[in-house]
């Protein structure tokens, strides 16, 4: 694509890097923004920049949050004895849409991967087995995809607190496997929530 600016190329390029955006639809979208006013693109630079520089990672669940502890984790009505084990912040909101679940989240940033050389260590692994070895915990609830790389990864977590003797559980596997929990409709996503099966028995199938 030739370009009559080497500023209009450089905004085209840099769009484009986002996923999902060819360099067609970043032209566009650069085009669109060059016709709106100065206000339009200052603002958006502006919400962008504050996403990388003020957004903060819950030092308790690793949700996203403005502040040190998000909005889940000081909420007084929440239930910090039980613990939703996701993948991402996208579960976080998914399980959060069905309303259904009142207890707190441990988001572990990725799942155990090791064709892509994801190991334990480099998840949010070992704080979730903190907090349930100080025994503050009385359920943990895994969430994960039911992928293999969720599955190995629910079993990592469940052979290291497996000592502790709380109850765990799996969402039951109503969501047909291999789909991201983010797709799921919240009705059914609810439901297994709500009818969550005891971890042990998935092992079993
Ligand atoms: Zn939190």
């Amino acid at each position: 694509m030739e370009f009559s600016s080497k500023l209009l190329q450089n905004a085209v390029d840099e769009v484009s890097f986002l996923p999902g955006i060819g360099k067609r639809t970043a032209l566009r979208l650069v085009l669109h923004l060059l016709n709106q006013d100065q206000e339009v693109t200052t603002d958006l630079a502006k919400a962008l920049i504050d996403v990388k520089t003020k957004i903060k990672r819950c030092k308790n669940c690793s949700n996203i949050s403005d502040q040190d502890i998000c909005e889940i984790c000081s909420n007084p009505k929440r239930d910090q004895s039980i613990i939703c084990v996701v993948e991402d912040i996208r579960d976080v909101m998914a399980i959060e849409n069905t309303e259904q679940y009142r207890g707190v989240y441990h988001i572990l940033n990725g799942k155990i991967n090791p064709i892509e050389g994801i190991g334990p260590n480099d998840l949010n692994i070992s704080p979730l087995v903190e907090k349930v070895q100080q025994g503050k915990v009385n359920e943990l609830i895994f969430a994960l995809s039911s992928t293999m790389e969720g599955d190995t990864t629910n079993f990592y977590i469940y052979k290291q607190i497996e000592e502790n003797k709380i109850k765990t559980s799996t969402i039951a596997r109503g969501i047909s496997v291999g789909d991201e929990l983010e797709f799921a409709d919240e009705v059914t996503l609810g439901r297994s929530i709500t009818n969550r099966i005891p971890f042990e028995n998935s092992l079993k199938n």
